[in-house]
């Protein structure tokens, strides 16, 4: 898998993996915005793009191949 595949999307403060992503907002396109129910961008998650969890698909909960790294909080 390369840094720059795209894995998944997030919209509506979850993830989505691409089935979940065309069911939920259509299927992507390149000349046309992919908007979420509160007017923001889907934005993609690419493989090389790090969380702090692992991101899980909120419509079938596969969980998405990106880079979980481990923050530790000072408090
Ligand atoms: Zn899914």
């Amino acid at each position: 898998m390369k840094a720059c595949d795209v894995v998944g999307y997030t919209a509506d403060g979850e993830a989505w993996c691409p089935a979940g992503t065309a069911a939920r907002y259509g299927p992507a396109h390149p000349t046309r915005d992919q908007r979420d129910r509160d007017g923001n961008a889907v934005h993609p998650v690419f493989a090389a793009d790090e969380w702090t969890y692992e991101p899980v698909c909120g419509a079938c909960g596969a969980s998405l191949p990106a880079r979980v790294v481990h923050v530790r909080r000072s408090r």
